[in-house]
């Protein structure tokens, strides 16, 4: 059994992650965990509390305290909403430059397929290069002589039993609007600004954990909330479901683990690896407070709490080997304080790093993805309440199938 959290579009709906160039506003293709958390946040306080017209502000009843255990605590992790609940495609993902996309079992003739390279680049790292073979097979096709170029966006299977993959799209479009003047609510003169929107009728959905879901299914299931730019103009107006899943979001770290080695063994045996796959954005501090850019086995232990010696003395023997990645300026509006916060910077969602070792034991192995497991579940990294830090070792897409 899993839980989610449904956004369920009403209306357009904008999330600017940036401040608008001239009088643009462009919109994401996802909704952040963040902005899920203030949306309901907001709700609550609309519903629960009271205006407080001098200070501006809703003011709740002293004996809440539930406000404080939903939204303020580190634990109730709001995750970010992909279309139709799909996942981010990792950034070693390529496909064919003319007929990109996933393969579909009556059209071979359109979808040339998806590859993940991963695989291959860490052999051609520790190997010091490819023979021609090999080369070609990474650069070319294969269905016909075209490139291959890099695949982005959102995939997931077609059912819960299928075996082929599809993209997740995320329908768009550009809306024309005439400024209005705040105060008196009215078109403001020559003022036009284009917003860019996420179409209405398309849902979004994030994963919950049981604990959160306990909390939001009384309180929020079935609500109409606002979220995003723009909702005094009639954007942003979702339709927020709390629920039970028939699949289970677990699956078994131990044959992700051995899979993935198996495909790496072909080439190179008596090594260990684990791949960390980016499935939000990550933000993580060195020790003087600096945003960095790549993650080290540090990173991955120090949001858990209990780690065994053992298991910290198997992890310790790992490196980085190599990383796939891209970084991004994280701008946020502070609501209460009307200002921005400083920027910070997050590794982003699709990056992939490779870590390795000496070939380990069965004993070792065994501690590892306990381990791994625990990380997995908490995530690294600041701010994972708001969706930032989700990460998935060894994914299936980097050792299934050569040609998705
Ligand atoms: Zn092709």
């Amino acid at each position: 059994m899993g839980y989610q959290l449904k956004v369920v579009l009403k209306s357009p709906v904008c999330i600017a992650m940036k401040k608008g160039v001239g009088n643009m506003i462009e919109t994401i293709d996802y909704i952040p965990g963040n902005t899920i958390r203030g949306a309901l946040a907001m709700h609550y306080l609309e519903e629960h509390g009271t205006w407080d017209q001098e200070k501006r502000i809703y003011v709740l009843p002293e004996d809440n305290d539930e406000f404080n255990t939903i939204f303020n605590s580190d634990t109730m992790c709001f995750h970010n909403a992909y279309i139709d609940g799909k996942k981010v495609v990792p950034l070693t993902a390529s496909s064919c430059k003319y007929q990109s996309g996933f393969e579909e079992a009556n059209n071979i003739e359109d979808f040339h397929g998806v590859r993940d390279t991963l695989v291959e680049l860490v052999k051609y790292e520790l190997t010091g290069g490819f023979d021609k073979d090999d080369k070609d097979k990474f650069d070319r096709c294969g269905r016909c002589p075209a490139p291959m170029d890099r695949f982005r966006g959102y995939y997931g299977k077609k059912s819960p039993t299928a075996s082929m993959y599809e993209t997740g799209a995320v329908e768009r479009r550009f809306i024309a609007r005439s400024a209005l003047n705040d105060t008196f609510e009215a078109a403001a003169a020559g003022k036009l600004y284009t917003i860019e929107v996420i179409d209405e009728r398309q849902t979004f959905i994030a994963e919950l954990n049981k604990a959160l879901f306990d909390k939001l299914k009384p309180l929020f299931d079935e609500k109409i909330i606002r979220i995003g730019r723009a909702k005094s103009r009639g954007f942003g107006e979702v339709l927020i479901r709390v629920e039970k899943t028939i699949e289970d979001n677990e699956h078994s770290l131990s044959h992700f683990f051995e899979s993935f080695n198996g495909k790496m063994y072909k080439f190179i045996g008596d090594k260990s690896f684990f791949s960390v796959t980016l499935l939000s954005d990550v933000i993580l501090l060195d020790d003087i407070l600096r945003f960095k850019s790549t993650i080290t086995i540090n990173n991955l232990v120090n949001t858990v709490q209990d780690i065994t010696p053992e298991g910290m003395a198997v992890l310790n023997k790992f490196k980085l080997l190599r990383g796939i990645l891209s970084t991004r300026i994280v701008s946020e509006w502070d609501h209460a304080l009307k200002l921005p916060r400083e920027d910070s910077l997050s590794i982003a969602k699709g990056s992939v790093f490779v870590f390795m070792s000496e070939g380990l034991s069965d004993s070792e192995k065994e501690l590892l993805v306990t381990v791994l497991g625990k990380i997995e579940n908490t995530g690294i990294g600041e701010q994972r309440n708001k969706g930032y830090g989700r990460i998935r070792f060894c994914d299936e897409f980097h050792w299934e199938d050569e040609v998705k």
